[in-house]
């Protein structure tokens, strides 16, 4: 169930907001001033924050800017008073992700946060646990893709395997047996000479030149590391 943070200190709109999103299925908290709403802001749980800009405490641009400022990248949908250009201009700056006018109505608000949540589910982290970026490559684990400036690289299951541990685990040289027992699983009989070979070609794969290896590195007599810089 998606959270949504209401931080709006008119009664009149934020009841209607919360009964609104609660009837649609969102898990439903509400902030009625800016002090409160930043704190409510940081809960790691919070999926998105609808963000009104004239509150008592702390306005809406500080909170926005704030949250920013302090890595926290929840999704914000501000609501802006009529007319008040300068107020879009100025929440999409500190890091809003889109506003809505008022007056509104509930149902539009529901479609931004829907897109905004979309979006946002369609963008994935340069590094998270589901993608990994680094210079040219990415590698998404869970459609199980490789592309290189945007080139497709087709891997094997245990190519793709082998790459993903090593992303995984980029902070440490890995040994050969445990790349064994991590891709192929420890009850399948393989020699280490295997994983040379995998490797091998998985290197020529991502690699223009595998002899200067951008990605992997080969720790002789020990095993491999992914190049992460
Ligand atoms: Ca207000």
């Amino acid at each position: 169930m998606k959270k949504i943070l209401i931080i709006e200190d008119e009664e009149s709109i934020s009841m209607v907001l919360e009964d609104d999103f609660r009837l649609e299925g969102y898990e439903v908290e509400v902030a009625s001033d800016g002090l409160d709403g930043l704190e409510k802001a940081a809960d790691p749980e919070i999926d998105l924050i609808i963000l009104d800009i004239m509150l008592p405490g702390m306005n809406g641009f500080d909170i926005c800017k704030k949250l920013r400022s302090q890595g926290i990248q929840t999704p914000i949908i501000m609501l802006t008073a009529k007319g008040q250009e300068i107020d879009r201009v100025l929440g999409l700056e500190f890091g809003a992700d889109d506003y809505v006018t008022k007056p509104f109505s509930p149902r539009e608000l529901q479609a931004r946060v829907k897109a905004v949540l979309r979006r946002i589910e369609k963008e994935p982290d340069d590094v998270g646990e589901n993608f990994f970026r680094m210079g040219e490559l990415e590698v998404d684990f869970l459609q199980y893709e490789c592309r290189i400036s945007g080139r497709k690289v087709a891997l094997t299951a245990h190519e793709f395997g082998l790459l993903k541990y090593l992303i995984q685990n980029r902070e440490r040289v890995i040994e050969r047996d445990e790349l064994l027992a991590e891709v192929w699983g420890k009850d399948v009989v393989v020699s280490v000479r295997t994983i040379d070979t995998h490797m091998a070609n998985l290197r020529k794969k991502l690699e223009d030149d595998a002899n200067q290896s951008r990605f992997i590195i080969s720790i002789r007599g020990v095993g491999y590391k992914f190049a992460s810089k």
